[in-house]
């Protein structure tokens, strides 16, 4: 059996790459995502979430945000906001 390797053309970064860098996905034609699990990443990477301080995050940043002071300052000010709105 000849094995051949397929390649396909990422639409996002424009490289061609073998298809073992796609996810699979029956959506598309030929099986595969038409974005690189590269750029899929990064896609993913970028997108901002919403930490319990209240604060909108970068995916990838979300990690480092969770030590930093800001972090824990609007942490705490919401403790104590809340703690606040709950004195009757
Ligand atoms: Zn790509
Ligand atoms: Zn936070």
């Amino acid at each position: 059996m000849e094995e051949t390797i397929k390649f396909k053309r990422c639409s996002k970064c424009k490289t061609l790459k073998e298809v073992s860098r796609f996810y699979k996905n029956r959506v598309f034609k030929d099986g595969y995502h038409n974005q690189c699990i590269l750029c899929q990443m990064s896609n993913f990477a970028r997108q901002r979430v919403e930490c319990e301080c209240g604060k909108y995050v970068l995916q990838f940043y979300m990690k480092d945000h969770l030590n930093t002071r800001l972090h824990f300052k609007t942490l705490n000010q919401l403790e104590n906001g809340r703690n606040r709105n709950s004195v009757k």
